[in-house]
């Protein structure tokens, strides 16, 4: 199999190589394991802190989508709780766009926990998952609303549209 091809991808790069890998997983390969023991621990850190990379595909099409229906949103606000993804301040509403591995979303198939080095992706990947409920949380307590977009609806965009509309057009 190929591995990461070299040290110059940006980590925007890097997250999209690693979802097409996990794309892979679909079809039965499971090569993400594979790759994270090829990888040098260098490498393998620095894709852990693509965890919440920015700019990433799934967040650009989402971003797309809700531009298209006519919301104006900020990206990324670092002084609201887990720095959401997309903020629409005046509708007190905030979208988180949620790797499905690295979020470990509930009864998905791309959220499984790699055989090889099972203990530190366990803690690494529930860390995630902490941090995540402790913001969805805090935000619920400051009034927001919160919306959470898996990677894995990206492939059902009607669905996805719709799903949208439904959060940011509700009174
Ligand atoms: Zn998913």
């Amino acid at each position: 199999m190929q591995v990461l091809r070299d040290e110059g991808l940006s980590w925007a790069e890097n997250f999209s190589y690693a979802s097409q890998l996990l794309r892979a997983c679909y079809k039965g390969m499971h090569l993400v394991g594979d790759l994270m023991d090829i990888v040098s621990p260098e490498k393998r850190s620095q894709m852990m802190a693509g965890i919440k990379g920015k700019n990433t595909k799934p967040e650009m099409i989402v971003r797309k989508l809700v531009h298209g229906m006519g919301f104006r949103f900020r990206l990324h606000r670092k002084t609201l709780p887990g720095s959401p993804d997309l903020v629409f301040p005046r509708l007190r509403r905030v979208i988180f766009v949620h790797g499905c591995f690295w979020h470990r979303h509930p009864g998905c198939r791309l959220a499984y926990t790699p055989k090889s080095n099972a203990p530190f992706w366990l803690e690494k990947l529930e860390g995630n998952v902490r941090r995540d409920s402790f913001a969805l949380k805090a935000l619920d307590a400051l009034g927001w609303e919160v919306l959470i977009v898996w990677e894995c609806e990206v492939s059902n965009l009607p669905a996805l549209a719709q799903k949208l509309n439904c959060f940011l057009a509700a009174g």
